[in-house]
């Protein structure tokens, strides 16, 4: 099971991504959320490029892959599970966990910090909020995420199988939690207990700063709920509440390729991060 879950990764990879992806949009046609802002096939285009870019560049520039790097950890008896003898399923879960914690306090470290959030505010500046979303992170972010990952995978010593595991269920849940998807009330208050859906991420991608900096969850909605970053719905509710950055709203930046790639470099560097506001009115 394990060695063919590794051989295979890439399939199963692409497989989740396409998969997940028609499906949510899908249901994104079905029962929309929102109206969208900005026409469709100009948002994908560039966002989809996006994913098409980093995927490329993830390829040249870490050929072996976080999972290649689990393997080497194990070959090495690097990090902690290298070093403990435990039942690999307790093993196998709790790397899967612990990743999960690492991201939700890297999204929280890429918002405080001035220099992060410029790259990171290329995923927010997206003036709708749909499946695309999801996938749509600057290079340079992927490049350090990449880096964090490996420090973590070195340090916790997870199992190759847990790391590919984790990866296609982060890509799956961010793409479910990006949906333009009207679930069921009732349906979402008894998800949200367990998992990030999409009304809870959207108040992560509000115009305003005290919506902005709560919800950091990818995947399990635990993290936000045990550390206080917890925000239950938008002041503004769902269809009214103004999505992407307050100061960035040209599509010509936040829309279009070049202008994406460009958005880290343009402007202030302390126009914005946790506990800083430049705007107008603030108090
Ligand atoms: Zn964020
Ligand atoms: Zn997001």
């Amino acid at each position: 099971m394990q060695q063919s879950i590794l051989q295979h990764e890439l399939v199963i990879r692409l497989g989740f991504f396409l998969g997940v992806l028609a499906l949510v949009a899908l249901a994104e046609q079905i029962a929309p959320r929102r109206a969208l802002s900005i026409s469709r096939l100009r948002r994908w285009t560039s966002n989809l490029a996006i994913v098409f870019l980093n995927s490329a560049l993830v390829r040249v520039l870490f050929p072996m892959a976080a999972a290649g790097f689990a393997g080497l950890a194990g070959a090495r008896g690097w990090g902690l599970f290298n070093n403990t003898v435990l039942p690999f399923w307790v093993v196998f879960f709790t790397s899967v966990v612990l990743l999960d914690l690492a991201i939700y306090l890297q999204h929280v470290m890429f918002h405080a910090v001035p220099a992060l959030w410029r790259l990171h505010r290329m995923h927010h500046a997206d003036l709708d909020f749909d499946v695309t979303t999801g996938a749509r992170f600057h290079p340079i972010e992927i490049v350090l995420s990449m880096l964090v990952k490996f420090a973590v995978i070195a340090a916790l010593g997870t199992p190759a199988v847990a790391v590919v595991v984790f990866e296609v269920l982060l890509n799956a849940t961010a793409m479910f939690n990006h949906g333009n998807l009207r679930l069921p009330l009732a349906l979402d208050r008894v998800l949200r207990i367990f998992v990030v859906t999409p009304d809870m991420h959207r108040v992560h991608h509000s115009v305003e700063d005290h919506e902005t900096n709560s919800n950091f969850g990818f995947n399990l909605a635990i993290w936000d709920r045990l550390l206080g970053t917890y925000r239950d719905q938008p002041d503004e509710g769902h269809e009214r509440m103004l999505i992407g950055i307050r100061d960035y709203r040209e599509p010509k930046f936040v829309t279009d390729l070049l202008g994406m790639l460009a958005l880290p470099f343009i402007g202030r560097v302390t126009g914005y991060a946790i506990n800083r506001r430049t705007w107008k009115g603030d108090t």
